[in-house]
């Protein structure tokens, strides 16, 4: 098969962050918790906390987000920090190579600050071990010298608050993971949430949205804060050029079907690897990993951008043995639903004999 028919990169639904988005994303991030929206759990404890913590005029306790890419992690620890009037510095795991490196940063953040460190998960064992004293103690340990004249000084840091933010919390390590006082799982919006989200931000550039316009570019937008503003932009184009400049939901269905982006907005990429499972594994199951190989993208990449959406909607199913495709999917898609063949595992908890 011709994997290039998976154009993953220039994806329009891509729930990462690309060049694409760089123009618009500053000006359209929310500044404060209350005009973030949705995610109603995770800012009811957080308001709680940073409360509580100004009170006492301590830092915040160290925070954990995870969830799939776009749902707002990186404005959310912005957003921490501005609530609580500290600084913020970013970072992310990858670009900490060095025990060095974090140091430095460490040493120069000031009394209170925030340090964001995105993608946590992918910093190095030796990099964490510098992060769990600073992170428990507030303290840098440095080894001065080799061999047997070898000695450890410890060095006071500020005190100062993590944001972690992950798209695979089971990845992490436990003793990281268990040194954030604070774990805040997003999900995936509402179409509502994100028709609000987007009526707001057409708003700030100056559009004019109806509601019905902003509800189908919303339920088209895979539960994602990012995706949804991509669309809007795209959306503004044709609006501008086809029709009066206002997007109302005409315009908005004819631009998204001109993206190929259907009703539930899957894309062409979906619907192919969809198909595929149930081409060439009668709809599975069939390992992620196998999977990853026949499409020709990596495995974390299709665990963390594209199965979240499709399991969201039921079209995909995790089973002990691999991914299936479920009945929904084959109904959407028009192709006649074959129920998976049942593996030995399956009839063996079907007879209840596990024993
Ligand atoms: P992540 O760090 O999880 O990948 P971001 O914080 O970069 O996601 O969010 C992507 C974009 O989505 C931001 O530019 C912001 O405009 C928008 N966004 C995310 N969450 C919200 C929200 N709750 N309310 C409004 N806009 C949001």
């Amino acid at each position: 098969m011709d994997t290039n028919e998976f154009d993953f990169e220039n994806r329009i639904m891509n729930t990462g962050y690309t060049a694409e988005d760089s123009d618009v994303e500053a000006s359209l991030r929310p500044k404060k918790l209350d005009d973030y929206i949705g995610q109603e759990k995770v800012k009811e404890n957080l308001k709680i906390y940073i409360e509580a913590a100004k009170q006492r005029n301590d830092p915040l306790d160290h925070v954990l987000l995870y969830g799939p890419p776009g749902l707002g992690k990186t404005t959310l620890s912005n957003i921490i920090a501005a609530e609580m009037g500290v600084n913020i510095r970013i970072t992310s795991g990858p670009a900490i190579e060095k025990q060095g490196d974090l140091a430095a940063i460490l040493t120069n953040l000031n009394e209170g600050d925030v340090l964001f460190i995105d993608e946590i998960h992918r910093l190095s064992r030796s990099v964490e071990e510098i992060l769990y004293p600073a992170m428990e103690d507030f303290a840098l340990d440095i080894i001065i010298g080799k061999g047997p004249a070898a000695r450890s000084i410890r060095i006071d840091l500020p005190r100062f608050t993590l944001v972690g933010a992950t798209t695979r919390a089971g990845q992490m390590t436990t003793p990281l993971r268990d040194r954030f006082g604070v774990i805040l799982k997003l999900e995936l919006y509402t179409p509502e949430e994100l028709a609000t989200i987007i009526r707001r931000n057409a708003g700030i550039l100056g559009m004019e949205i109806s509601d019905d316009g902003a509800i189908e570019i919303a339920s088209r937008s895979r539960g994602t804060p990012r995706i949804a503003n991509r669309l809007l932009k795209r959306v503004r184009d044709f609006a501008q050029v086809r029709g009066n400049g206002e997007i109302d939901s005409n315009i908005a269905n004819y631009a998204l079907n001109r993206l190929e982006i259907d009703q539930l907005g899957l894309d062409n990429v979906d619907r192919k690897m969809l198909e595929t499972i149930i081409k060439f594994y009668e709809g599975g199951p069939v390992g992620l990993e196998t999977l990853a190989a026949t499409v020709g993208e990596e495995a974390v990449t299709l665990e963390d951008m594209y199965e979240p959406y499709l399991m969201q909607i039921g079209f995909l199913s995790r089973t002990p043995r691999g991914r299936c495709v479920t009945r929904l999917a084959y109904e959407h898609l028009g192709l006649p639903y074959h129920a998976p063949r049942p593996t030995k595992a399956d009839q063996i908890s079907i007879f209840g004999e596990e024993q």
